[in-house]
C-alpha cells in the first residue's frame, strides 16, 4: 500500500515516542478532511482541507500514530469546532459520573484541578461544585466562550510545554491534571507529557481518557481513526510513553464511551501490583495480535469487501426512492463517510441533536445535517446509524418517531 500519490503532503519522519525512523505503514483510509469540522453553508464553496488518513506503525517500540502533518490551526482555529460534550444526554451523564468518580477516589474539597481540553465546560462544571479550583484550558476560542458563560476560569491555548509555563502563572501547580480526548490530538506527545510534569505537583495525578485503540480493532470499527486523533493509545503504548517524563500506570479504567475509551490513571509512583497490573493487560493485548503486521492487513481487507457491501445496499434503496440517511453527525461519522465515498448523491441528510451541527454540512462529502424530527416526514426511508456505539438508544428514539423505518448496518 505505498502512497505515492502523497508526495506533496508533510510526513511525520520519527516515531512520535522513541524517535526511531523505523516506521512501516499499516492503515491507508485514502484522503481526508478533518472530522470534527462541521461546514456552514455560506463557505460551501471553499475547499475542505484535506489530507491523507494513513497510520504508521514503529517496529521499534510499537507506537501507532497518524503519518502526515496536518496543521492545527485549520484544525480548530480557522473554523468554529462543532463538538460539544454537552451534546447529548449520553455524553452528560458520562462525564457526571466521572465527576463523581474523582470525588470519590480523591478527596477533591481541597485539591487544585487544571483541566485540558476543557470542550465547553461541561466536565470542568460538575468538578467545580466539588473541587477547591479548577482551571479549564482550550485551544478552541469558541469553547472557551462557551466555558466561560459557565462561569468558568477558561483559558485559550493549545496545550503544550511553552504554554504550561504561562498557565502556571494563573493556576499554579495542580493536584489532578484532566486531559480527556485531547492528549491524543496533540501533535507532539512527550512535549504535552513535558506540560503536564511543569503542573503537576509531586505527588499528583494525571488523569486521560481516550479511545483504546484495541476496541477500535477489535470491533472493526475504524472511524475512531482521523486527523484530529494523532495517536492511537494501547497500553503498551501509554506506558512507554508515560516512561519518558517518570510517569508510571496507577489504574486502568475500561469504559463504553466513543465506543471502548480507556481512562488512564498515572502518578509519578508505582505499586507491584500495579505493574502487575499493567504487564498482565500488556501480555492480553499482544496476544490479540495487534502488534504484528499481518492483523492490519486482514484489517484492511475487511474494511473494503464492507465498503463494497455497504455501496450495494445504498444503491438497492435508492434504486427503490427511498430516503437514505444517516443518523448521528459525530467526528467518526465523517472518517466512516469519507472512506466509503457515501457522499450528498449517495446519502440524502444526516441528523444529530446538536443545535450547532444542524444546518451545517458534512466535510468532504457534503451532506446536509437535519434534526431527528424531520424523519417523521418520509414513508420509504432507511437509515444507518452512524453513532453505532449507541445504536439501541437511537434506533428506539427513531421508532417513536417514525415507526416504518429501515436500519442499515453500518
Ligand atoms: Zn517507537
Amino acid at each position: 500500500m505505498l502512497s505515492k500519490r502523497y508526495l506533496n503532503f508533510d510526513k511525520r519522519k520519527k516515531c512520535l515516542s522513541c524517535n526511531s525512523k523505523n516506521l512501516t505503514e499499516i492503515l491507508n483510509l485514502g484522503l481526508h478532511s478533518f472530522a470534527d469540522r462541521f461546514i456552514k453553508k455560506n463557505d460551501l464553496k471553499k475547499k475542505d482541507p484535506s489530507y491523507p488518513l494513513v497510520l504508521d506503525f514503529c517496529k521499534k517500540c510499537s507506537f501507532i500514530q497518524s503519518k502526515y502533518k496536518t496543521n492545527p490551526k485549520d484544525r480548530y482555529i480557522n473554523y468554529d469546532y462543532s463538538y460539544t460534550s454537552s451534546n447529548s444526554k449520553y455524553s452528560i451523564n458520562h462525564w457526571k459520573k466521572y465527576a463523581d468518580n474523582l470525588e470519590r477516589n480523591y478527596n477533591l474539597k481541597n485539591k487544585t484541578v487544571i483541566e485540558i481540553g476543557s470542550n465547553d465546560g461541561l466536565l470542568s462544571f460538575f468538578i467545580k461544585k466539588k473541587a477547591k479550583e479548577v482551571i479549564s484550558i482550550d485551544a478552541s476560542p469558541f469553547m472557551v466562550k462557551l466555558a466561560r458563560s459557565k462561569k468558568l476560569k477558561s483559558y485559550c491555548y493549545i496545550f503544550n510545554f511553552e504554554n504550561s509555563k504561562k498557565i502556571k502563572k494563573i493556576s499554579g501547580l495542580a493536584d489532578i491534571i484532566i486531559a480527556n480526548n485531547v492528549f491524543n490530538h496533540a501533535d507532539d506527545p512527550k512535549n504535552f507529557l513535558k506540560g503536564v510534569k511543569n503542573l503537576l505537583k509531586k505527588d499528583g495525578k494525571f488523569i486521560f481518557e481516550q479511545p483504546y485503540f484495541l476496541k477500535t480493532l477489535a470491533t472493526k470499527k475504524f472511524d475512531q481513526i482521523y486527523h484530529e486523533h494523532i495517536s492511537y493509545f494501547t497500553v503498551k503504548n501509554i506506558k512507554n510513553l508515560l516512561a519518558k517524563v517518570g510517569l508510571k500506570i496507577n489504574k486502568l479504567y475500561f469504559n463504553q464511551y466513543h465506543g471502548g475509551s480507556v481512562r488512564t490513571i498515572c502518578s509519578f509512583n508505582q505499586t507491584a501490583s500495579q505493574k502487575k497490573n499493567q504487564v498482565s493487560k500488556i501480555r492480553y493485548e499482544e496476544n490479540k495480535g495487534i502488534y504484528k503486521l499481518n492483523f492490519f492487513k486482514n484489517y484492511s481487507v475487511y474494511i473494503n469487501k464492507n465498503k463494497a457491501r455497504i455501496n450495494k445496499i445504498v444503491n438497492f434503496y435508492k434504486m427503490r426512492k427511498f430516503k437514505v440517511i444517516g443518523v448521528g453527525a459525530g467526528a467518526k461519522t465523517n472518517t466512516y463517510l469519507t472512506f466509503n465515498d457515501l457522499n450528498y448523491e449517495k446519502i440524502d441528510f444526516v441528523t444529530d441533536a446538536s443545535k450547532f451541527k444542524i444546518g451545517k454540512f458534512t466535510p468532504h462529502t457534503r451532506i446536509p445535517i437535519k434534526n431527528d424530527k424531520i424523519i417523521k416526514k418520509y414513508k420509504k426511508i432507511v437509515c444507518i446509524i452512524l453513532s453505532w456505539n449507541i445504536s439501541t438508544l437511537l434506533q428506539n428514539k427513531l421508532i417513536k418517531i417514525n415507526k416504518g423505518i429501515k436500519f442499515i448496518k453500518p
